[in-house]
């Protein structure tokens, strides 16, 4: 392992972002099969016409690009999915190696990642979060205190970390009642549980508020986005409008999930930001 770290510092990031990218190639296929029977195993083809795939057209991110986004074979379009899932595993690989200390918390922290990521892509297309990924969050969690050793530490650090996952349970709990579940889902308050448990309690505070304003930010994008289109004349503007109401559910875990992240790699605090550090 060690040796690793002897290696130039340019090829070290590229081999940490081709890593990346493979297990993001491999995070799609998980994604795809998840939840419908279909095994892991067996070779990929193409969704339109089935042909089977050669090994350079399943270079992560790479064939994408090359292909345009089309199928070789029938010219049908590939989702646009395969090349964002691949890219941001690569980018968020990179970052948990610039943030988190070599060995056994960066692998846990990579581990992490894989299923935020997983859970984020499958909420944006199912408006779900599966329980057995909650539950899989929940091992990541304690796997993670096993790799900083927190088992060993006093019992104040322990009820600090505990604190923070009824903090986040609480928190998203009760919006989740206020709203009648509108602005969130339940899969949503049990997802904060055991990211709130790694953070702990101050920090999950900052958690909390962030994916709000990541929430709000995005949706102004959005709304700005749809707008665009509007007075472009390519929607028409009651329905388009209709599509970004309160009512309309959005999957929250990204919003949730990029907050954590924010928290977890960088420590950002949202006290230290509107004081602006004072
Ligand atoms: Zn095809």
């Amino acid at each position: 392992m060690d040796i690793f770290l002897t290696l130039p510092f340019w090829y070290q990031v590229t081999m940490v972002a081709v890593l990346g990218a493979i297990i993001g190639s491999f995070l799609n296929v998980v994604i795809y099969r998840f939840n419908t029977g279909r095994s892991l195993s067996g070779h990929s083809h193409c969704l339109s016409c089935g042909q089977q795939l050669t090994w350079y057209e399943l270079i992560p991110v790479l064939s994408w690009l090359v292909q345009c986004g089309l199928c070789r074979h029938c010219g049908c379009g590939v989702t646009v999915r395969y090349l964002l899932v691949e890219a941001s595993t690569s980018f968020l690989f990179v970052l948990a190696f610039l943030n988190i200390p070599f060995g056994l918390p960066l692998l846990v922290s990579l581990v992490l990642v894989s299923l935020l990521m997983v859970i984020t892509a499958y909420d944006i297309a199912h408006l779900i979060i599966p329980d057995k990924l909650v539950w899989l969050t929940l091992l990541g969690a304690l796997l993670w205190f096993w790799s900083v050793d927190l088992f060993s530490s006093e019992t104040e650090l322990w009820l600090y970390h505990l604190l923070g996952a009824v903090f986040a349970g609480g928190s998203y709990g009760a919006l989740w009642l206020l709203s009648g579940g509108r602005w969130l889902g339940f899969g949503d308050v049990k997802l904060a549980v055991p990211l709130g448990l790694v953070l702990g309690a101050s920090s999950t505070f900052s958690f909390i508020v962030l994916s709000f304003w990541v929430g709000a930010g995005v949706s102004l994008v959005l709304i700005m986005f749809q707008w665009f289109k509007v007075s472009r004349g390519k929607t028409r503007l009651p329905s388009s409008l209709k599509q970004l109401t309160m009512k309309s559910e959005v999957p929250f875990a990204p919003f949730i999930i990029i907050a954590f992240l924010l928290v977890f790699f960088w420590d950002v605090n949202v006290l230290q930001l509107v004081t602006f550090g004072w």
